[in-house]
């Protein structure tokens, strides 16, 4: 199913809707989810909105949540999401960290149980296009851990993922550096899954601890596991993204709160800096555009792959989607198509 992305939008924004969300909300969501489709990150797209259904429908998710703020002294805050829509709270949560930064240099707020917050280079992007500086390191508590720690074949941690953005210049688009810790993220694997594709080599072990490519293993009754990225540094990254977002946040945690029928609950650190406060803004951005420019100038080792800076793969998927449609493959469309015929939804023929 290829679909243009404003139909694509037109009709996410009525499933949104269907939990009795907001206007205001509703768009907040949808925005988030079809330009993570637009981005290529089809695992935080509108197919997430299964799990969205599911989740309003069992009272995991709480549409039009207000945040409590828990403690706030001035350049450090702690809200609480009480499983409101990540993506309305952790945005209002970032917006507070650039608008504090702005004002003092830094912020700093944990955020704690919100519903999943999404893709999180969405408020690294948010970060960037005001001038800021921003480190964002969040934790996953939701069911049983599919991610094993390095050597192990059990899980112990969700696919707790970091997001560092820095601000573009005159020249450069922004720096986007946003992925899982895990080898890929648990929503590419239920992609793989659902269009019968296998995984990359090195991402999956099956239950006896053997590798493997069918991403069917996560889904089995004796279930396989996904590997940390980078071995012992990517299993230490995750440790150290549960520990500050959860333990250190004060968020729901994987080793003492997981049960399945709390949804997805996300846990976020997210700290803002205001460049400015640091160096001198004109000799900062030639720093960076030159520091680009050297990195791109490495010849490629492949001719038709060119060396990319992290933000770039997401800008041209984008333009490439907006031109030519989102494909979603045929479990979430079906997926999606079922839920709205039961809200008695029209489906985008
Ligand atoms: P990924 O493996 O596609 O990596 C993405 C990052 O790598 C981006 O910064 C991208 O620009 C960069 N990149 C990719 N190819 C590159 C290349 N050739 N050269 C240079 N840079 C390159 O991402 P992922 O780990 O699958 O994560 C996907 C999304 O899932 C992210 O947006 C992440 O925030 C989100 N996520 C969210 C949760 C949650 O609980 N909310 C959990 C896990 C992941």
């Amino acid at each position: 199913m290829i679909i243009n992305h404003e139909t694509l939008r037109t009709f996410a924004a009525r499933l949104v809707a269907a939990g009795g969300s907001t206007p205001s909300e509703v768009a907040i969501v949808t925005d988030h989810l079809v330009e993570a489709n637009l981005r290529g990150h089809d695992s935080h797209g509108v197919g997430m909105l299964v799990a969205y259904v599911r989740d309003f429908e069992a009272g995991t998710l709480h549409p039009n949540q207000k945040p409590e703020i828990v403690s706030d002294t001035g350049t450090i805050s702690v809200w609480d999401a009480r499983a409101g829509y990540g993506q309305v709270i952790a945005r209002q949560a970032v917006e507070w960290a650039i608008n504090t930064a702005r004002e003092h240099g830094v912020a700093v707020n944990g955020l704690r149980n919100a519903h999943h917050i999404g893709r999180v280079g969405t408020y690294g992007e948010i970060a960037a296009r005001a001038g800021m500086v921003s480190l964002h390191f969040v934790n996953v508590a939701s069911g049983p851990p599919p991610v094993a720690p390095f050597r192990g074949k059990q899980g112990r941690f969700l696919t707790n993922p970091v997001c560092i953005a820095i601000p573009g210049t005159t020249a450069n688009e922004p720096i986007l550096l946003d992925f899982a810790t895990s080898r890929v993220a648990m929503g590419k694997v239920r992609v793989a899954h659902n269009a019968g594709k296998p995984m990359l080599d090195g991402a999956l072990l099956d239950h006896d601890g053997k590798p493997t490519t069918n991403p069917g293993v996560m889904y089995a009754e004796d279930r396989g596991v996904v590997l940390p990225f980078g071995e012992h540094k990517g299993s230490g990254l995750a440790l150290i993204c549960e520990i500050l977002a959860g333990a250190i946040v004060g968020s729901a945690s994987v080793s003492t709160n997981t049960p399945p029928e709390r949804g997805i609950i996300n846990g976020m650190l997210s700290i803002v800096i205001d460049p400015a406060r640091l160096n001198n803004h004109d000799s900062m951005m030639a720093e960076i555009d030159s520091m680009i420019a050297w990195v791109k100038s490495a010849a490629p080792a492949d001719p038709s792959l060119p060396v990319l800076i992290a933000g770039e793969p997401e800008r041209i998927a984008r333009a490439d989607r907006i031109a030519n449609g989102i494909e979603i493959d045929e479990t979430t469309w079906t997926q999606l198509t079922d839920i709205a015929q039961r809200y008695q939804i029209a489906v985008p023929g």
